[in-house]
């Protein structure tokens, strides 16, 4: 539906002040030149862009159009936000509401974790896990599976205990952990397909303070036998590598503060060297935007993300691509694609493994399986990146590896599909709610609806 055939059909016509709310959102921040994805490496294949300012809009605009794809903060590096006919962002949406006796908070689908910490922080509370940047939306992280680190922390979408969404026929649904059970589970990671999400409900922690110390240096070899106790060093860790000298060249450790405890900084840690100075994961960048180091304590979510919120986050102009392998194939894994470090490191900015610990939702890449992801910051070079990464992918195909659904990857339809097992199911699910597939675009057929 093209924005004066919308605009003809819309029942909100005669208000002004509605009209520009429902219009296509031409005036918006997102709209400004080419409708790209953040970075830069995807242009949208539509200019329809809605904004809504209110639940009743966003089931207005569904009803409406024939066919349409939720927006969150645009960070996905593929298609999978993407639409040829209409997008719909719900940056307007942006209420945040604790209930003090659930210990949760409701938010608006535009809500962004940068802006949604500071204010759990104050108030007394904590969400268990952060991304490496805090600019994401709750809604977009949560329906991809993005996660931190940490062997015990599940990625953010294990703490959603509530969903609300609009459906394809305009009705508004809810489903919960509470009242749902295993169907919930298959709703969480719904990489947009259920339906228009526009509330979103958290479980929360007691807030608390975190430190984070960075060491250089980690042999590989280290790995073989101490990869647990590495990555159980803290409550979230990483490894950053340029897959050159067997090694990891930075480790991060964020650690929970307890009150009255001093700092543990040995100056070595399985022979990797104590950081001196605050570093960026990527060698000879500038460690500004990076969030605070060497054991200075501070808020949650001023350590969990790698970047601050105020700058731009990682490098920037990249492309990034990332593989989740069960933890207990991991060493062999890095093995593995270390056997291409010289076809990897010209076009890497960084790698950075990561671990996660295993969840029930059914779409999620550590779905029943604890996990370490091998991610991939690469250069903006996709023609070389695209040519890599099949070869990536034979290395590490004896540890079944799942890519993340937002990033990056050339993993044939009919082996993708085969990795999630609830897959059937969850298809019955978003027919449920979406029986025609208005919510469906190229990349969902692509990967999920070949077979
Ligand atoms: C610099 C950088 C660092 C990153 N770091 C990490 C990391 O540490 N860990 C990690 O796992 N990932 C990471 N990512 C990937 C990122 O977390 C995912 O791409 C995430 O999905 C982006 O969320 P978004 O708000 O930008 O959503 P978008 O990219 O806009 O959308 C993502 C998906 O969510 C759906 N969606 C969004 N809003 C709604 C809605 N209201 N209703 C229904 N569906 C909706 C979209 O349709 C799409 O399928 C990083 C990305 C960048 C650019």
């Amino acid at each position: 539906m093209n924005k004066r055939d919308f605009l003809k059909t819309s029942g909100i016509l005669l208000s002004g002040a509605a009209v520009s709310r429902l219009v296509p959102a031409e005036q918006t921040s997102q709209t400004t030149g080419p409708r790209t994805n953040w970075a830069g490496n995807l242009t949208y294949s539509t200019d329809h862009l809605y904004a809504p300012a209110s639940v009743e809009e966003v089931q207005q605009i569904v009803k409406r159009c024939d066919k349409l794809r939720a927006l969150g903060a645009r960070h996905s590096f593929n298609a999978i936000a993407d639409s040829t006919a209409n997008q719909i962002s719900l940056e307007h949406l942006d209420e945040m509401t604790i209930d003090d006796k659930a210990h949760t908070v409701t938010v608006g689908a535009g809500v962004r974790y940068g802006k949604l910490a500071p204010y759990l922080d104050s108030r007394g509370y904590a969400l268990n896990n952060l991304a490496s940047l805090p600019h994401v939306t709750v809604v977009g992280a949560c329906s991809t599976a993005t996660h931190g680190s940490g062997i015990h922390n599940g990625n953010l979408s294990t703490i959603v205990s509530a969903i609300e969404f609009v459906t394809a026929d305009g009705s508004l649904a809810t489903l919960s952990h509470a009242k749902d059970g295993d169907t919930f589970n298959g709703a969480v990671v719904s990489l947009g397909a259920l339906g228009v999400i526009t509330r979103i409900t958290l479980n929360l922690l007691p807030t608390f303070q975190m430190r984070q110390v960075v060491y250089e240096n980690l042999s590989f070899d280290q790995l073989q036998h101490n990869l647990d106790t590495i990555f159980g060093s803290g409550y979230s860790v990483s490894l950053f590598t340029d897959w050159q000298n067997h090694r990891a060249t930075q480790v991060w450790i964020k650690s929970v503060v307890r009150p009255g405890e001093a700092a543990n900084m040995p100056p070595q840690f399985y022979g990797a060297t104590l950081a001196t100075k605050k570093l960026h994961p990527i060698a000879g960048h500038d460690a500004t935007p990076c969030t605070e180091q060497q054991g200075i304590p501070g808020p949650w979510y001023e350590r969990m993300p790698h970047f601050r919120m105020n700058f731009t986050p990682s490098s920037g102009a990249e492309l990034q691509t990332e593989y989740f392998v069960a933890r207990e194939h991991a060493y062999e894994a890095i093995l593995a694609v270390e056997k291409l470090r010289d076809r990897i490191t010209p076009l890497l900015f960084i790698t950075e493994l990561r671990t996660i610990a295993a969840d029930n939702l059914w779409m999620s890449m550590a779905y029943k399986r604890d996990s370490m992801a091998i991610h991939f910051t690469w250069k903006p070079e996709w023609p070389a990146v695209k040519a890599l990464l099949p070869l990536i992918e034979k290395q590490l195909e004896p540890f079944n590896p799942r890519p993340h659904w937002a990033k990056l990857f050339t993993i044939p339809p009919a082996q993708l599909e085969a990795k999630y097992e609830k897959l059937p199911d969850f298809k019955s699910l978003v027919k449920q709610h979406d029986p025609s597939g208005k919510f469906r675009n190229a990349f969902l057929e692509t990967n999920l609806y070949t077979t």
